[in-house]
């Protein structure tokens, strides 16, 4: 059986996966049809969640570099205050999607992953051993794994036969990257008419980006996607052009919202785009898309170099196709809260006096931004299955991060009370006694004493009374091992790890 893994599609989720693969060791190929980036930009932002795993591999910062902070989201146009997120990063990463791929296509570069451009799947045969993967040109090689990473209309989905059942368009949206001669005097985000929804914002300096709403509409799906018709739209819906000339860029885009029945068919796993499409409502896309390659590359490395049994995969599976429902879920209400109308104007705003609330707020820029995404592993603790926030620790050489501790994938850390017994790790995992975590200066206000079970999936807090126990010593373990029955246990763990996923 090869050894290595393919993965189909060069987009965020692909680059992701073959960067958390190539840390764990793994020899992967990345395959694009494309001759090479094209440029676009769909994305315009990372989410808090995206932005605390790339600083968990010490990357977080060549993105900041680059991007604006915007301490506000929102649901359906109305805002939600992002300032209070229990994050490092409370805020939305305005930064385009094709800065983004850059940044990750040279990260990855750095492991060593190059992309094949001009490299088309076009079929895909399963065996027990390995994966057959067919370019458009002929060619063929082998893989033990292919992910297929390859956008919203994925050949590898349909290939491996993986259903995407859903619900159809109901509008059609359109947007441009311009040049306008009048300009609104400043930007204009989701302005509602009785003919739809309008957007112009000034994304970078010298151009617009340009969006329109029609919920009365749905596109043939041969209609041209031209300037003149976003002209069209823009007249229609804002009475006015704003002297739009000089396209970047025409798009279109939809409401139509589905989901792969399974996330894993055998070999062939589906991750971002290929696994669920949506309105981009919120600006998830991309972000859940990372998310997946995040859960999946630590687990997809584990089995691919034996230290976990196949069955592992399927926990991909259960964590994260119900995180991609919700998305879908919460998409359609924001579709729904959109359309013109008296009724849904009344609904907005008793809408709008709920989310200035500060539960409501929490709750929707908690699920907006994938901070409060719980994988179901029971109900032992409220922690169990949460994300584990980056905790100040002072450790043997001093004052650190427990993000810094995780800058390595497919490592295990087993972080420890250095007035317990020493901490134990074995094979490549890594152990490291801490004498404090000083939650004072710690930004989530987490109380030392509930660090015990902030969980990654895979973490288990002991039976109850030892819990107690070693949450007044304040111990903390990770990155356990899958045990062989199949599902993740609570200890050792020689490979898979860091599991910020
Ligand atoms: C208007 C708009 C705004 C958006 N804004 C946001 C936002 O602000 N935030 C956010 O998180 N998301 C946003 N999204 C969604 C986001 O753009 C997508 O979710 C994201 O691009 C998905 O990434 P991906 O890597 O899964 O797929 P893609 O980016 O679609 O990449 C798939 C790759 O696979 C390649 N490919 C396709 N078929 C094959 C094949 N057979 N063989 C080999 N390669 C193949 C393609 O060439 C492509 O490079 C937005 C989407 C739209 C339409």
């Amino acid at each position: 059986m090869s050894s290595r893994s393919a993965i189909a599609g060069a987009g965020p989720t692909g680059l992701v996966l073959a960067c958390e693969l190539r840390l764990a060791g793994v020899d992967v190929t990345v395959l694009d049809r494309l001759p090479g980036r094209s440029g676009e930009s769909r994305a315009g932002g990372l989410h808090a969640r995206t932005l605390e795993f790339l600083d968990q591999r010490g990357v977080a910062d060549r993105f900041l570099a680059l991007g604006r902070p915007l301490n506000v989201g929102h649901f359906s146009g109305l805002w939600l205050d992002f300032t209070r997120l229990p994050t490092r990063y409370p805020f939305v990463l305005n930064l385009l999607q094709a800065q983004v791929e850059q940044l990750l296509e040279q990260w990855a570069a750095e492991f060593g992953v190059r992309v094949r451009w001009s490299s088309e799947v076009t079929g895909v045969r399963q065996s027990a051993d390995g994966v057959e993967v067919t370019l458009a040109d002929g060619a063929a090689f082998d893989a033990a794994y292919l992910a297929g990473c390859d956008g919203g209309r994925s050949t590898v989905r349909r290939l491996a036969g993986i259903e995407f059942p859903g619900t159809p368009a109901t509008l059609t949206a359109l947007l441009g990257d311009v040049e306008l001669a009048d300009p609104p005097g400043e930007g204009v985000f989701m302005r509602r008419t009785e003919h739809g929804d309008f957007s112009v914002l000034g994304f970078e300096p010298g151009w617009y980006r340009v969006m329109t709403t029609e919920y009365d509409r749905v596109a043939a799906r041969d209609e041209p996607v031209t300037v003149e018709r976003l002209r069209e739209s823009l007249v229609q819906i804002a009475g006015t052009d704003f002297g739009m000339h000089s396209p970047l860029w025409v798009s279109r885009y939809g409401d139509a919202a589905r989901q792969a029945a399974d996330y894993r068919r055998g070999r062939v796993l589906l991750a971002g785009d290929a696994a669920h499409i949506h309105y981009p409502a919120g600006g998830q896309g991309l972000n859940t898309g990372v998310q997946h390659a995040v859960n999946l590359g630590w687990k997809l490395a584990a089995v691919v170099r034996g230290h976990a049994p196949e069955s592992l995969l399927d926990t991909y599976h259960a964590e994260r196709h119900p995180v991609g429902h919700r998305v879908l879920h919460n998409t359609r209400a924001q579709t729904a809260l959109g359309r013109p109308g008296p009724q849904t104007e009344a609904l907005r705003e008793v809408f709008a006096g709920l989310i200035a609330m500060d539960e409501v707020n929490s709750a929707l820029a908690g699920m907006i931004s994938a901070l409060d995404v719980r994988y179901p592993l029971g109900d032992a603790d409220p922690l169990l299955g949460r994300r584990i926030p980056d905790l100040d620790l002072i450790a043997e050489r001093g004052a650190t991060r427990l993000f810094t501790l995780l800058h390595r994938a497919g490592r295990c850390c087993s972080i420890s009370s250095a007035t317990r017994s020493r901490p134990r790790s074995r094979g490549t995992g890594r152990a490291v006694s801490i004498s404090s975590w000083p939650s004072a200066r710690s930004p989530f206000r987490t109380p030392s004493s509930s660090v015990r079970t902030v969980t990654w999936p895979g973490w288990r807090p002991r039976a109850s009374k030892r819990s107690g126990r070693r949450a007044r010593r304040g111990s903390v373990r990770g990155g356990s091992r899958p045990r062989r029955r199949g599902r993740p246990g609570r200890s050792s763990c020689p490979a898979a790890s860091g599991r910020p996923g």
